[in-house]
Protein backbone atom coordinates (compact mmCIF):
# COMPACT_ATOMS: atom_id res chain seq x y z
CA UNK A 1 0.00 0.00 0.00
CA UNK A 2 1.28 3.22 -0.81
CA UNK A 3 1.72 5.45 2.69
CA UNK A 4 -0.36 8.02 3.32
CA UNK A 5 2.89 10.53 4.65
CA UNK A 6 2.88 14.13 4.03
CA UNK A 7 5.19 15.45 1.27
CA UNK A 8 7.62 18.22 2.21
CA UNK A 9 5.03 20.99 1.85
CA UNK A 10 2.99 19.24 4.31
CA UNK A 11 0.19 18.07 1.59
CA UNK A 12 -0.99 14.32 2.46
CA UNK A 13 -0.93 11.53 -0.24
CA UNK A 14 -1.01 13.28 -3.22
CA UNK A 15 -3.71 15.84 -2.29
CA UNK A 16 -3.48 19.63 -1.84
CA UNK A 17 -4.10 19.75 2.22
CA UNK A 18 -1.96 19.15 5.12
CA UNK A 19 -3.28 16.10 7.56
CA UNK A 20 -5.27 18.90 10.08
CA UNK A 21 -7.15 20.29 7.10
CA UNK A 22 -7.97 17.16 5.66
CA UNK A 23 -9.59 15.65 8.81
CA UNK A 24 -11.50 19.31 9.14
CA UNK A 25 -12.42 18.41 5.54
CA UNK A 26 -14.09 14.55 6.39
CA UNK A 27 -15.64 16.32 8.99
CA UNK A 28 -17.02 18.81 6.87
CA UNK A 29 -18.58 16.43 4.20
CA UNK A 30 -19.45 14.12 6.89
CA UNK A 31 -21.79 17.06 8.19
CA UNK A 32 -23.72 17.96 4.37
CA UNK A 33 -24.28 14.39 4.43
CA UNK A 34 -26.33 14.35 7.53
CA UNK A 35 -27.65 17.12 6.90
CA UNK A 36 -29.48 16.49 3.62
CA UNK A 37 -29.17 13.13 3.46
CA UNK A 38 -29.91 11.95 6.63
CA UNK A 39 -28.41 8.79 8.24
CA UNK A 40 -30.09 6.68 5.59
CA UNK A 41 -27.16 4.06 3.97
CA UNK A 42 -28.44 2.92 0.74
CA UNK A 43 -27.76 -0.74 0.09
CA UNK A 44 -27.10 -1.69 -3.63
CA UNK A 45 -26.90 -5.48 -4.04
CA UNK A 46 -24.47 -6.32 -7.03
CA UNK A 47 -25.28 -8.75 -9.20
CA UNK A 48 -21.50 -9.44 -11.19
CA UNK A 49 -23.50 -12.16 -13.59
CA UNK A 50 -20.79 -12.48 -16.39
CA UNK A 51 -17.06 -11.74 -16.50
CA UNK A 52 -16.48 -12.45 -20.21
CA UNK A 53 -15.65 -8.59 -21.80
CA UNK A 54 -15.10 -7.67 -25.62
CA UNK A 55 -12.74 -4.77 -23.95
CA UNK A 56 -9.14 -3.95 -23.04
CA UNK A 57 -8.93 -1.51 -20.42
CA UNK A 58 -5.48 -1.73 -19.54
CA UNK A 59 -6.43 -1.41 -15.66
CA UNK A 60 -9.30 -4.55 -15.45
CA UNK A 61 -8.05 -8.19 -14.74
CA UNK A 62 -11.68 -8.82 -17.21
CA UNK A 63 -10.27 -7.31 -19.92
CA UNK A 64 -10.43 -9.26 -23.66
CA UNK A 65 -6.44 -10.15 -23.37
CA UNK A 66 -6.03 -11.46 -20.09
CA UNK A 67 -5.92 -15.68 -21.08
CA UNK A 68 -5.40 -16.44 -16.93
CA UNK A 69 -8.71 -15.75 -15.98
CA UNK A 70 -11.18 -18.25 -15.67
CA UNK A 71 -14.48 -17.12 -17.41
CA UNK A 72 -18.19 -17.61 -16.28
CA UNK A 73 -21.58 -16.52 -17.25
CA UNK A 74 -24.54 -17.11 -15.23
CA UNK A 75 -28.01 -18.44 -16.36
CA UNK A 76 -30.84 -16.31 -16.22
CA UNK A 77 -32.18 -18.52 -13.50
CA UNK A 78 -29.14 -18.22 -11.50
CA UNK A 79 -29.21 -14.11 -12.30
CA UNK A 80 -33.57 -13.72 -10.69
CA UNK A 81 -32.18 -15.82 -8.15
CA UNK A 82 -29.35 -14.09 -6.57
CA UNK A 83 -31.56 -10.70 -6.74
CA UNK A 84 -34.37 -12.25 -5.17
CA UNK A 85 -31.48 -12.84 -2.50
CA UNK A 86 -30.39 -9.61 -2.34
CA UNK A 87 -34.33 -7.94 -1.84
CA UNK A 88 -34.77 -10.56 0.88
CA UNK A 89 -31.72 -9.59 2.67
CA UNK A 90 -33.00 -5.95 2.47
CA UNK A 91 -31.12 -4.28 -0.47
CA UNK A 92 -33.46 -1.69 -2.28
CA UNK A 93 -31.84 -2.06 -5.40
CA UNK A 94 -30.15 -4.30 -7.90
CA UNK A 95 -27.44 -3.92 -9.63
CA UNK A 96 -27.01 -6.31 -12.42
CA UNK A 97 -23.11 -5.53 -13.25
CA UNK A 98 -20.75 -7.39 -15.91
CA UNK A 99 -17.84 -7.17 -19.12
CA UNK A 100 -19.01 -5.94 -21.84
CA UNK A 101 -20.75 -9.17 -23.02
CA UNK A 102 -22.51 -9.35 -26.13
CA UNK A 103 -23.65 -13.00 -25.17
CA UNK A 104 -26.61 -10.77 -23.15
CA UNK A 105 -28.38 -9.31 -26.07
CA UNK A 106 -31.20 -6.38 -26.00
CA UNK A 107 -34.13 -9.01 -25.09
CA UNK A 108 -32.17 -11.29 -22.85
CA UNK A 109 -31.70 -8.35 -20.43
CA UNK A 110 -34.48 -6.99 -21.21
CA UNK A 111 -36.90 -10.01 -19.60
CA UNK A 112 -34.34 -10.16 -17.29
CA UNK A 113 -35.21 -6.96 -15.76
CA UNK A 114 -39.29 -7.54 -16.09
CA UNK A 115 -38.69 -10.60 -14.29
CA UNK A 116 -36.22 -8.94 -11.28
CA UNK A 117 -38.75 -5.70 -11.22
CA UNK A 118 -41.86 -8.68 -11.13
CA UNK A 119 -40.62 -10.61 -8.29
CA UNK A 120 -38.86 -7.59 -6.24
CA UNK A 121 -40.24 -4.58 -7.22
CA UNK A 122 -36.70 -3.49 -6.08
CA UNK A 123 -35.33 -0.76 -8.03
CA UNK A 124 -32.75 -2.18 -11.05
CA UNK A 125 -29.38 -0.18 -12.18
CA UNK A 126 -27.87 -1.67 -14.75
CA UNK A 127 -24.07 -1.64 -15.40
CA UNK A 128 -23.09 -3.62 -18.63
CA UNK A 129 -20.69 -1.30 -20.16
CA UNK A 130 -21.42 0.63 -23.35
CA UNK A 131 -24.11 -0.76 -25.56
CA UNK A 132 -25.93 0.33 -28.22
CA UNK A 133 -28.96 3.47 -28.12
CA UNK A 134 -31.15 0.79 -29.20
CA UNK A 135 -30.42 -1.40 -26.07
CA UNK A 136 -30.74 1.80 -23.65
CA UNK A 137 -33.98 2.34 -25.06
CA UNK A 138 -35.31 -1.11 -24.41
CA UNK A 139 -34.03 -1.54 -20.98
CA UNK A 140 -35.58 1.79 -20.34
CA UNK A 141 -38.98 0.39 -21.41
CA UNK A 142 -38.58 -2.40 -19.47
CA UNK A 143 -38.13 -0.52 -16.20
CA UNK A 144 -34.29 -0.36 -15.52
CA UNK A 145 -34.38 3.06 -13.27
CA UNK A 146 -30.24 3.80 -13.25
CA UNK A 147 -27.30 3.51 -15.29
CA UNK A 148 -23.78 3.34 -14.02
CA UNK A 149 -21.35 3.61 -16.64
CA UNK A 150 -17.86 5.77 -14.75
CA UNK A 151 -16.27 8.33 -17.26
CA UNK A 152 -12.90 6.68 -15.28
CA UNK A 153 -10.98 9.32 -15.70
CA UNK A 154 -11.63 13.35 -16.66
CA UNK A 155 -8.18 13.37 -19.27
CA UNK A 156 -9.12 12.61 -22.92
CA UNK A 157 -5.47 11.71 -23.64
CA UNK A 158 -5.31 9.14 -20.42
CA UNK A 159 -8.89 8.06 -21.22
CA UNK A 160 -7.60 6.98 -24.65
CA UNK A 161 -4.81 5.84 -24.03
CA UNK A 162 -6.29 3.38 -20.83
CA UNK A 163 -9.26 2.51 -23.27
CA UNK A 164 -7.49 1.42 -26.33
CA UNK A 165 -10.28 2.04 -29.67
CA UNK A 166 -12.54 4.42 -27.61
CA UNK A 167 -12.71 8.08 -26.33
CA UNK A 168 -14.07 10.53 -23.50
CA UNK A 169 -16.13 11.59 -25.95
CA UNK A 170 -17.83 8.69 -26.52
CA UNK A 171 -18.25 7.81 -22.79
CA UNK A 172 -19.75 11.22 -21.97
CA UNK A 173 -22.16 10.54 -25.25
CA UNK A 174 -23.16 7.57 -23.62
CA UNK A 175 -23.85 8.89 -20.45
CA UNK A 176 -25.93 11.90 -21.83
CA UNK A 177 -27.80 9.55 -24.18
CA UNK A 178 -28.42 7.46 -20.41
CA UNK A 179 -29.43 11.09 -18.77
CA UNK A 180 -31.66 12.03 -21.95
CA UNK A 181 -33.84 8.96 -21.78
CA UNK A 182 -34.54 9.09 -18.46
CA UNK A 183 -32.29 6.58 -16.54
CA UNK A 184 -30.32 8.57 -13.36
CA UNK A 185 -26.73 8.25 -15.03
CA UNK A 186 -24.14 6.72 -12.33
CA UNK A 187 -20.51 7.49 -13.37
CA UNK A 188 -17.14 7.83 -11.02
CA UNK A 189 -13.59 7.75 -11.61
CA UNK A 190 -10.13 5.69 -10.74
CA UNK A 191 -8.07 7.39 -8.12
CA UNK A 192 -4.41 7.17 -8.70
CA UNK A 193 -5.04 5.46 -12.16
CA UNK A 194 -1.18 5.87 -13.39
CA UNK A 195 -0.96 9.34 -15.04
CA UNK A 196 -4.06 10.65 -12.99
CA UNK A 197 -2.53 14.06 -11.52
CA UNK A 198 -4.07 16.07 -9.22
CA UNK A 199 -5.53 18.42 -11.84
CA UNK A 200 -6.79 15.87 -13.91
CA UNK A 201 -8.80 14.58 -10.24
CA UNK A 202 -9.95 18.42 -9.97
CA UNK A 203 -11.48 17.80 -13.43
CA UNK A 204 -12.81 14.58 -12.53
CA UNK A 205 -14.78 16.21 -9.94
CA UNK A 206 -15.84 19.56 -12.17
CA UNK A 207 -17.13 16.21 -14.26
CA UNK A 208 -19.49 14.77 -12.52
CA UNK A 209 -21.54 18.11 -12.69
CA UNK A 210 -21.17 18.79 -15.99
CA UNK A 211 -22.90 14.66 -16.52
CA UNK A 212 -25.85 15.64 -14.36
CA UNK A 213 -24.99 12.24 -12.29
CA UNK A 214 -27.05 11.37 -9.74
CA UNK A 215 -24.37 9.07 -8.53
CA UNK A 216 -20.09 8.83 -8.56
CA UNK A 217 -18.46 6.02 -7.65
CA UNK A 218 -14.61 6.70 -6.31
CA UNK A 219 -12.57 3.79 -5.47
CA UNK A 220 -8.30 3.34 -6.01
CA UNK A 221 -6.37 1.85 -8.56
CA UNK A 222 -6.05 -1.25 -7.54
CA UNK A 223 -3.64 -3.04 -9.84
CA UNK A 224 -4.04 -6.85 -11.11
CA UNK A 225 -1.39 -9.03 -11.82
CA UNK A 226 -2.31 -9.95 -15.54
CA UNK A 227 -2.75 -6.41 -16.65
CA UNK A 228 -0.13 -4.42 -18.46
CA UNK A 229 -0.35 -2.33 -15.64
CA UNK A 230 0.13 -4.93 -12.89
CA UNK A 231 3.61 -3.01 -11.52
CA UNK A 232 1.95 0.08 -10.89
CA UNK A 233 1.34 1.07 -7.05
CA UNK A 234 -2.48 1.64 -6.04
CA UNK A 235 -4.26 4.74 -5.08
CA UNK A 236 -4.57 6.21 -2.05
CA UNK A 237 -7.00 5.69 0.49
CA UNK A 238 -6.69 9.70 1.51
CA UNK A 239 -6.84 10.61 -2.01
CA UNK A 240 -9.90 8.40 -2.33
CA UNK A 241 -11.54 9.96 1.01
CA UNK A 242 -10.50 13.62 -0.44
CA UNK A 243 -12.38 12.94 -3.49
CA UNK A 244 -15.80 12.16 -1.66
CA UNK A 245 -15.34 14.45 1.08
CA UNK A 246 -15.30 17.25 -1.85
CA UNK A 247 -18.06 15.47 -4.09
CA UNK A 248 -20.20 15.15 -0.93
CA UNK A 249 -19.39 19.37 -0.22
CA UNK A 250 -19.58 20.29 -3.88
CA UNK A 251 -23.11 17.98 -4.97
CA UNK A 252 -25.04 17.96 -1.52
CA UNK A 253 -27.60 15.58 -3.21
CA UNK A 254 -25.05 13.17 -5.11
CA UNK A 255 -25.49 9.28 -3.99
CA UNK A 256 -21.72 8.68 -3.63
CA UNK A 257 -20.98 4.79 -2.41
CA UNK A 258 -18.12 3.67 0.33
CA UNK A 259 -16.74 1.80 -2.69
CA UNK A 260 -15.50 -2.17 -2.85
CA UNK A 261 -12.15 -1.36 -3.85
CA UNK A 262 -11.77 1.57 -1.38
CA UNK A 263 -12.97 -1.55 1.16
CA UNK A 264 -10.61 -4.35 -0.42
CA UNK A 265 -7.49 -1.42 0.26
CA UNK A 266 -8.40 -1.02 3.66
CA UNK A 267 -10.11 -3.99 4.77
CA UNK A 268 -12.49 -3.45 8.15
CA UNK A 269 -12.26 -0.09 7.99
CA UNK A 270 -12.87 1.26 4.40
CA UNK A 271 -16.45 1.61 4.19
CA UNK A 272 -16.45 3.41 7.34
CA UNK A 273 -13.89 5.62 6.32
CA UNK A 274 -15.67 6.54 3.15
CA UNK A 275 -19.12 7.10 5.28
CA UNK A 276 -17.11 9.44 7.83
CA UNK A 277 -16.17 11.17 4.30
CA UNK A 278 -19.49 12.04 2.86
CA UNK A 279 -20.23 8.57 1.79
CA UNK A 280 -24.07 7.38 1.81
CA UNK A 281 -24.14 3.77 -0.32
CA UNK A 282 -22.73 0.20 0.17
CA UNK A 283 -22.99 -2.36 -2.91
CA UNK A 284 -23.01 -5.74 -1.14
CA UNK A 285 -22.67 -8.78 -3.13
CA UNK A 286 -24.77 -11.32 -3.98
CA UNK A 287 -22.63 -12.96 -6.56
CA UNK A 288 -22.49 -16.37 -5.62
CA UNK A 289 -19.17 -17.53 -4.33
CA UNK A 290 -18.36 -20.03 -7.32
CA UNK A 291 -18.54 -17.14 -9.69
CA UNK A 292 -17.65 -13.87 -7.53
CA UNK A 293 -14.36 -15.73 -7.04
CA UNK A 294 -13.29 -15.27 -10.73
CA UNK A 295 -15.16 -11.56 -11.16
CA UNK A 296 -11.44 -10.59 -10.26
CA UNK A 297 -11.59 -6.76 -12.07
CA UNK A 298 -8.02 -5.97 -9.50
CA UNK A 299 -6.21 -8.31 -6.75
CA UNK A 300 -7.49 -8.54 -3.53
CA UNK A 301 -11.32 -7.61 -4.36
CA UNK A 302 -13.14 -8.23 -1.58
CA UNK A 303 -16.72 -9.54 -1.52
CA UNK A 304 -18.63 -7.41 0.91
CA UNK A 305 -21.33 -9.32 1.84
CA UNK A 306 -25.00 -8.15 3.97
CA UNK A 307 -23.29 -8.50 7.48
CA UNK A 308 -20.06 -5.93 6.45
CA UNK A 309 -22.59 -3.40 5.29
CA UNK A 310 -24.82 -3.30 8.20
CA UNK A 311 -21.62 -3.54 10.26
CA UNK A 312 -20.33 -0.54 8.89
CA UNK A 313 -23.29 1.44 8.86
CA UNK A 314 -23.81 0.48 12.89
CA UNK A 315 -20.46 1.65 13.56
CA UNK A 316 -20.36 4.87 11.83
CA UNK A 317 -23.69 6.08 13.59
CA UNK A 318 -21.99 4.92 16.89
CA UNK A 319 -19.68 7.86 16.24
CA UNK A 320 -20.14 11.40 15.69
CA UNK A 321 -18.70 12.89 12.17
CA UNK A 322 -16.36 15.56 14.52
CA UNK A 323 -14.92 12.62 16.79
CA UNK A 324 -12.99 12.04 13.06
CA UNK A 325 -11.52 15.09 13.25
N1 LIG B 1 -17.80 -3.55 -17.62
C1 LIG B 1 -18.53 -2.55 -16.91
C2 LIG B 1 -18.76 -2.89 -15.44
C3 LIG B 1 -17.71 -3.70 -14.75
S1 LIG B 1 -16.20 -2.88 -14.44
C4 LIG B 1 -17.83 -1.22 -17.02
O1 LIG B 1 -16.65 -1.18 -17.31
O2 LIG B 1 -18.51 -0.20 -16.85
C5 LIG B 1 -16.67 -1.81 -13.11
C6 LIG B 1 -15.64 -0.79 -12.71
O3 LIG B 1 -14.50 -1.43 -12.16
C7 LIG B 1 -15.08 0.09 -13.81
O4 LIG B 1 -15.92 1.16 -14.08
C8 LIG B 1 -13.74 0.53 -13.21
O5 LIG B 1 -13.82 1.84 -12.68
C9 LIG B 1 -13.50 -0.45 -12.08
N2 LIG B 1 -12.17 -1.09 -12.21
C10 LIG B 1 -11.74 -1.92 -13.15
N3 LIG B 1 -10.45 -2.28 -12.93
C11 LIG B 1 -10.06 -1.63 -11.81
C12 LIG B 1 -8.82 -1.58 -11.08
N4 LIG B 1 -7.75 -2.27 -11.46
N5 LIG B 1 -8.77 -0.82 -9.96
C13 LIG B 1 -9.87 -0.12 -9.56
N6 LIG B 1 -11.05 -0.12 -10.21
C14 LIG B 1 -11.14 -0.87 -11.34
FE1 LIG C 1 -14.45 -4.80 -19.41
FE2 LIG C 1 -15.47 -3.07 -17.61
FE3 LIG C 1 -13.13 -4.33 -17.17
FE4 LIG C 1 -13.23 -2.47 -19.07
S1 LIG C 1 -13.57 -2.13 -16.85
S2 LIG C 1 -12.26 -4.49 -19.27
S3 LIG C 1 -15.32 -2.77 -19.85
S4 LIG C 1 -15.13 -5.26 -17.31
Amino acid sequence: MRPDHPDETGACAGTDLTDGALRELYARAARVRREVKGDHVFLRGLVEFSNHCRCNCLYCGLRRDNAAVSRFRMTDDEIVASARAAAQAGADTVVLQSGEDPAYGRERVAELIRKIKGLTGLAVTLSLGNRSPAAYLLWKKAGADRYLIKHETADPALYARMHPGDTLANRLDALKRLYDLGYEPGTGFIIGLPGQTLDILHRDIELVGEIKASMCGVGPFMPQQNTPLAGHENGSVERTLYAVAMLRIKYPHLNLPATTALASLAPDQGHQLALNAGANVIMPSFTPAEYSRNYTIYDGKTKVSMDDAKKAVCQTRDRSPDDTA
